[in-house]
């Protein structure tokens, strides 16, 4: 009943030339897709020419980051409006952004009103770290990132929620399917709780971390699991596409 929804995240990768063979080579490879979603977020420096390469194709385009302001003084950030003149998505909350840059729950929950009230669609990126795992406490971290992140809002129609594992961001360990499908369903039942059975039942939730072509259709046959967010096997654009093309696998 929900769309497969398979997302790309570049993370600070590509120049415009390698975008560019990128998105001809990969448009070509997914053109006879329309039974799941595709999107690829990519650096603000592309947002531009990706729109531009990828225009009247069956993929979206989506940018990395976003700040919580609409514009003023501050220096290097970049606001959902800008966004919005070249894609339709933004992730928040990444891991990578959790980590290195500070940001918060309440970073992130400013930032997801933000990207809705100028119409972004947001993928929401939640998960636990091995020491947090290690200590048996992971449902109560994932817990409160959702609770905190979607704090205030009332509908979740324009969220994507992604269950990121940090352990298993580019470390070539993947959670297996039954670990996976028992955060998504926690995730789906908590949902349920904060905004009703329609809502829980209608959000897709993605997983991430190290999927690649040889272990996304088992993943995706879990009941819970709705698609992928993809980092370093989204970079080559064969590897990617067999990826959106998991029901051939
Ligand atoms: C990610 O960047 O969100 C990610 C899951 O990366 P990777 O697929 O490389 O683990």
């Amino acid at each position: 009943m929900r769309r497969p929804f398979i997302a790309a995240n570049w993370k600070m990768n590509k120049t415009l030339n390698e975008a560019k063979n990128f998105a001809n080579e990969f448009k070509e490879l997914v053109k006879d897709v329309s039974d799941t979603d595709i999107l690829v977020c990519v650096p603000y420096t592309l947002l531009c020419s990706m729109k531009n390469e990828l225009k009247g194709t069956n993929i979206n385009i989506g940018a990395e980051n976003v700040f919580y302001e609409d514009s003023g003084a501050y220096t290097g950030e970049i606001s959902a409006l800008m966004i919005k003149d070249f894609a339709e998505f933004v992730i928040v909350g990444h891991s990578e952004r959790r980590k290195y840059f500070g940001e918060t729950n309440d970073i992130v929950n400013k930032k997801i009103k933000k990207a809705l009230e100028h119409d972004l669609k947001v993928v929401f990126c939640i998960g636990e770290t091995l020491e947090k795992r290690e200590k048996g406490i992971t449902k109560e971290i994932v817990g409160k990132q959702v609770r905190e992140g979607l704090s205030g809002l009332e509908v979740i129609s324009e969220i994507t929620i992604a269950y990121e594992p940090v352990w298993a961001i580019g470390t070539g360990k993947t959670a297996t399917p039954e670990q996976a499908q028992e955060m998504h369903s926690f995730i789906r039942d908590l949902l349920e709780e904060l905004f009703g059975e329609d809502a829980a039942e209608k959000t897709r939730i993605l997983y991430g971390g190290s999927v690649k072509p040889h272990n996304v259709k088992e993943l995706m046959e879990k009941q819970d699991i709705d698609g992928g967010l993809v980092g370093g096997a989204s970079l080559d654009a064969e590897s990617f596409s067999k990826i959106v093309k998991f029901k051939g696998q």
